[in-house]
């Protein structure tokens, strides 16, 4: 076994590396951008439609009644259906290989002759969500800037004094990770081989820190998120991981060594979570805040969590997960997937980086 003294100088130039990322994080004045979906980022796609130049402008109040009534344009209701004497008449894919006069006789007999030509145009094929997207289109639709997502795609989405709590609950999971290296006797070369959950209760006492975990690297599924998870469940007399019989819960999911730790360089910090709220208690006083286990919770993470990971965090209802490093390999926020923006899940949290 290694004398003690050889371990101190094996865990030196981490411990060196962490300090650093801590003071340049401190340092950096950027601001964290949110890892938004293509549907916020991406250009709009096109669509082929048919439109109609109608002969006479007078006619056109008649011709659209009639249109919307007969081809109502559904999918792309989005739409403007006329601008200046043009009128949008149907996706061309819906013309089922006749021609589109063919297809106005069938539908709307009535407007046969109202039109001077037909022609190709494109169209966006769904409504943008943010202004950055508008620009690039070309026929008019119906916009209503949501100013939420407005702010979430700029440059300046959390206060300064925002920013200053986030990068606190960061440096504090960069604090972890280096008790964890010497207490617990890490040996790492890489910080990316391990990783830091530091989970947030926003609504208590100007925020509290309800669970704190490492990944426990013998353990196939034991990973940062999903020991922190375990831990929030036991705050909530639950927890599945290192529990028995004579187990003492309460309301903190943080290592008591640690803890105490924390308490000494961060004296004004809040620890511990709500008292437990079970789901008929919680169903009786219509209370919001449950019944899953991380509801409302703010998560951060040292490195971007992956499929498993983010997918169990969808699970317990997690509100905002905020991560520094990018996983490269199987990150499942930003580098392979965003969890966050797939439409068929029940649940969305929103997604934070940018704190080097
Ligand atoms: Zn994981």
């Amino acid at each position: 076994m290694d004398p003690p003294l050889k371990k101190l100088k094996t865990q030196e130039p981490i411990i060196k590396t962490i300090d650093t990322y801590i003071n340049k994080m401190r340092e950096s004045k950027e601001n964290l951008h949110a890892v938004l979906g293509d549907d916020f980022t991406k250009p709009i796609p096109l669509i082929k439609v048919y439109a109609g130049h109608v002969k006479n402008p007078k006619d056109l109040s008649r011709i659209i009644l009639t249109l919307n009534e007969k081809v109502p344009l559904k999918e792309l209701s989005h739409l403007k259906r006329v601008r200046k004497r043009e009128v949008i008449l149907c996706p061309i894919d819906c013309l089922n290989g006749v021609s589109i006069q063919q297809y106005l006789e069938v539908n709307v007999q009535n407007l046969y002759d109202v039109f001077e030509y037909f022609r190709e145009i494109e169209v966006p094929m769904y409504a943008p969500k943010v202004k950055k997207q508008c620009n690039m289109l070309a026929w008019s639709y119906n916009f209503h800037p949501n100013m939420y997502y407005e702010k979430l795609v700029s440059d300046d989405f959390f206060s300064v004094n925002e920013m200053n709590i986030h990068k606190k609950y960061m440096e504090i999971a960069f604090v972890c990770a280096k008790w964890y290296i010497q207490e617990h006797n890490r040996y790492i070369t890489d910080l990316l081989d391990m990783n830091i959950t530091l989970v947030i209760d926003p609504l208590v006492k100007s925020n509290s820190v309800v669970a704190i975990s490492c990944n426990n690297e013998n353990h196939p599924i034991q990973h940062s998120a999903m020991v922190a998870i375990d831990n929030v469940a036991k705050t909530q007399k639950g927890g599945v991981w290192n529990v028995s019989d004579n187990t003492v819960y309460n309301l903190k999911g943080i290592d008591e060594k640690l803890h105490q730790h924390l308490t000494e360089i961060y004296p004004e910090e809040n620890f511990g979570a709500r008292n437990y709220m079970s789901k008929d208690e919680a169903s009786d006083c219509d209370s919001s805040d449950g019944p899953y286990l991380c509801t409302g919770y703010y998560i951060y993470m040292i490195k971007e969590p992956c499929v498993m990971c983010s997918m169990a965090l969808v699970h317990a209802r997690a509100k905002r997960i905020f991560y520094t490093f990018p996983n490269e390999l199987c990150g499942a926020l930003c580098s392979k997937v965003k969890l966050q923006s797939v439409p068929s899940l029940n649940h969305r949290f929103e997604v934070f980086t940018g704190f080097l």
